[in-house]
């Protein structure tokens, strides 16, 4: 690695982005942030800009924009509102390094952009290559961006990978916590509030992320992710359960051997590497004690209890525009969970509802797959309409 590498952060107030900047303020010989985005949270996108100087400082919301350009006024710090901000952080000419962890379908444009512009993108936002992984491959194939994953699980497929002949590749293994209900039996799905769902054992993400890990959304939509990342079909992605979190996923080769991953719970680990790849950054963590934990345990997931992984599985047998729309329709769905307008168990119904009469659109352009989005979004809301006010 020569020189600093210079990095936009797209979702720099966020879980992901808050660790970013954590791993880039210890290392500012490595690392520099050179233009931090974020939907509409200006209040937090404020004293970040201040503290580490970007060029650029973009948020989605005009009126957000707004207050942060007055907020950062005689800084130098050139601040950019809406779409066309979003955009410009994610294709900055001056960064080398784009990391992308705008939540839930909302990345998929900026994604877009970053790959288009042929910059080695850290990949946190795992709706973009669900709802648009065959486009955003080809793009990458076209420009020469490389997509390096954030996710834990590919991350670890991709250390897991590297040097190893790609033809004796037999299956991943993507390791699940099971979240909160793990093991817990059906009757502990009743009456789930988002405050319960919320309250994730292992890891600290933001919201949608931890209901998908709730439900194991999270895990389906990582099947489909790991499915372009790596190009395996599949049939030759399996899931266990593991509720240690420490080794974050394996890869089984044919002649027998299993290469997996391990440490702790910790996102600075898979994001240092997305930041320095092929360096490995000295985070000062504490190394990880096995012995201290005594076990490691897998478990096949449980299928009936959370019907999310399967439906995950069906979207990329059926392939085409399925994938897009079984993530809308968890999103739509989701979302009105934390609102409190649909019941937690009710979730995998709407994915399945909208998965059984899917609005027709064009999967082959971003434009088309933004469209269906929306489609597939109004399609779920008049689904979850049906379920009335949730107490
Ligand atoms: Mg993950």
């Amino acid at each position: 690695m020569t020189g600093v590498r210079r990095i936009s952060i797209l979702g720099a107030t966020g879980s992901i982005g808050r660790n970013t900047l954590d791993v880039v303020g210890k290392h500012p010989s490595l690392f520099r942030a050179v233009a931090l985005a974020c939907r509409s949270d200006w209040q937090g996108l404020v004293p970040l800009a201040r503290r580490f100087g970007p060029r650029v400082a973009a948020l989605f919301d005009e009126e957000a924009a707004a207050r942060a350009e007055e907020a950062l006024k005689g800084t130098g710090i050139k601040v950019l509102g809406g779409l066309g901000g979003l955009l410009e952080a994610a294709s900055l000419q001056e960064a080398d390094t784009v990391v992308s962890s705008i939540v839930g379908s909302a990345g998929i444009m900026p994604t877009f952009a970053a790959v288009e512009a042929g910059k080695v993108v850290a990949l946190a936002n795992k709706e973009a290559l669900v709802a648009a992984g065959r486009l955003i491959t080809r793009e990458a194939g076209r420009t020469g961006a490389s997509i390096i994953p954030v996710d834990s699980e590919h991350s670890a497929v991709f250390q897991a990978l590297m040097g190893q002949d790609r033809s004796a590749v037999r299956r991943i293994v993507l390791t699940a916590s099971g979240g909160p209900f793990f093991g817990k039996g059906p009757e502990a799905l009743a009456g789930v509030t988002p405050e319960m769902a919320l309250d994730h054992p292992n890891w600290k993400m933001g919201p949608k992320v931890t209901v998908d890990s709730a439900t194991m959304m999270n895990k389906g939509l990582e099947v489909i992710e790991a499915r372009w990342l790596f190009d395996i079909p599949a049939e030759n992605i399996c899931v266990l359960v593991h509720p240690q979190s420490i080794v974050h996923s394996m890869v089984e080769f044919t002649d027998g051997s299993t290469l997996a991953q391990m440490g702790i719970a910790d996102m600075r680990i898979p994001i240092s590497f997305a930041l320095g790849f092929p360096r490995r950054i000295d985070l000062g963590l504490e190394p990880l004690d096995l012995t201290a934990l005594g076990k490691l345990e897998f478990y096949e997931p449980d299928r009936e209890m959370f019907p999310c992984l399967d439906l995950a599985y069906e979207a990329l047998r059926r392939e085409g525009t399925m994938p897009a729309v079984l993530n809308a329709a968890n999103e739509a769905a989701v979302e009105a969970f934390l609102e409190g307008r649909l019941p937690f168990g009710a979730i995998p119904e709407v994915v399945r509802a909208v998965m059984d009469t899917p609005p027709v659109f064009d999967g082959d352009t971003l434009a088309g797959i933004l469209k269906g989005d929306r489609m597939v979004r109004e399609a779920a809301r008049g689904i979850i309409s049906r379920y009335g006010e949730h107490p």
